[in-house]
């Protein structure tokens, strides 16, 4: 596939217009991968129930602006980043998001385990790192949680 200099799309696929959100609080550009790829068009159904859970978070964090650190991420990119071989993130169904100013790490996790447990949750996988939680959206029955170093070593 031919590359168009005017839109940037590539092979890799077609970019999100900076302007659309997934959400009130979540824009596409946000979920790519941090080599320039684009969230799959063909995973907009994962990244609507993240975005969904992400609201619930930013609005127990006291509705407040929240920085995803990374979300959809290609083998390659996982590869250099150190991400784990069956990362969730490869499959576009996780979100790191980092822990605001102000907010204590521990509290932090404790708010994610909250959203998580909540009836109706789709959160099935929980990290805690020391400034991000991880959350996904990975196919299982049960809540699975994890704590770590920053290092992106997540199962
Ligand atoms: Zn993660």
């Amino acid at each position: 596939m031919t590359t168009d200099g005017s839109s940037g799309a590539t092979a890799a696929g077609v970019p999100w217009p900076d302007w659309e959100r997934v959400s009130q609080h979540l824009w596409w550009r946000e979920l790519g991968c941090h080599d320039g790829t684009p969230y799959p068009r063909a995973w907009a159904h994962k990244a609507i129930v993240l975005a969904s859970e992400f609201e619930v978070l930013r609005a127990m964090a006291g509705h407040q602006p929240l920085r995803v650190l990374s979300a959809y991420r290609t083998p390659t990119h996982n590869a250099k980043v150190g991400g784990a071989r069956w990362s969730q993130h490869l499959y576009g169904r996780a979100l790191d998001v980092r822990r605001p100013d102000g907010i204590d790490p521990e509290d932090w996790w404790q708010m994610a385990l909250t959203c998580a447990r909540q009836p109706g949750s789709q959160i099935r996988g929980l990290g805690k790192y020391r400034s991000f939680v991880h959350l996904d959206i990975r196919p299982s029955a049960r809540l699975v949680t994890w704590e770590a170093s920053d290092a992106h070593h997540e199962r």
